[in-house]
């Protein structure tokens, strides 16, 4: 596997055939992420994520991705810090349930935000741990997937990441 870290807009990731967007229960655009991708995408991502909500947290949902230069959207519901229990397992299942959407859509690169570390109030750096973790634990079982990017909005968050991910391989 391909892990990249760059610090950029999630909405905004050419050469990725999948973005993941950190979703709200009814797949409605929002702040952060979600409002990102949304406007970025235009109001048939709206549409089309409409049929498909509510979703709960851990879940993971696939559509087109309209507007934006990737050809699909895997929408992920992080859970609520200390609300969603247990919330590391919760975290954990985005991203495997992630995975097992590129396997499906036979998706060779997935770009992933910080899922639950804005509105949702996951500590940053035990939200990264969970991340790496659970995608070092399933990516041999991939077949497609070549290349995962974690894509970060701030520096400091970027450089946090870049720093776990050295650590971690
Ligand atoms: P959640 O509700 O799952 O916490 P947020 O969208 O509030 O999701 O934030 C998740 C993470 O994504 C935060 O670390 C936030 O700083 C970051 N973020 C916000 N906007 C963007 C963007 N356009 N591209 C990439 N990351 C973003």
């Amino acid at each position: 596997m391909n892990y990249e870290c760059i610090q950029g807009d999630i909405s905004q990731q050419n050469n990725i055939d999948a973005v993941v967007n950190a979703a709200n229960a009814e797949l409605q655009t929002g702040g952060g992420v979600a409002g990102a991708i949304h406007r970025a995408a235009g109001p048939e991502l709206t549409e089309a994520t409409r049929p498909l909500a509510p979703i709960e947290p851990g879940q993971a949902v696939i559509t087109e991705a309209f507007n934006l230069p990737n050809d699909y959207v895997i929408h992920c519901l992080g859970p609520v810090y200390g609300k969603d229990e247990p919330s590391d397992e919760l975290l954990a299942d985005c991203y495997r349930n992630a995975l097992e959407l590129t396997e499906k859509y036979k998706i060779k690169s997935i770009a992933f935000p910080a899922i639950s570390t804005g509105a949702f109030g996951f500590p940053f750096e035990q939200a990264t741990k969970i991340a790496l973790d659970t995608l070092a634990g399933h990516v041999s079982t991939l077949s497609h997937l070549k290349t995962i990017r974690f894509v970060l909005f701030s520096d400091k968050d970027y450089q946090r990441y870049q720093h776990a991910l050295e650590q971690f391989s």
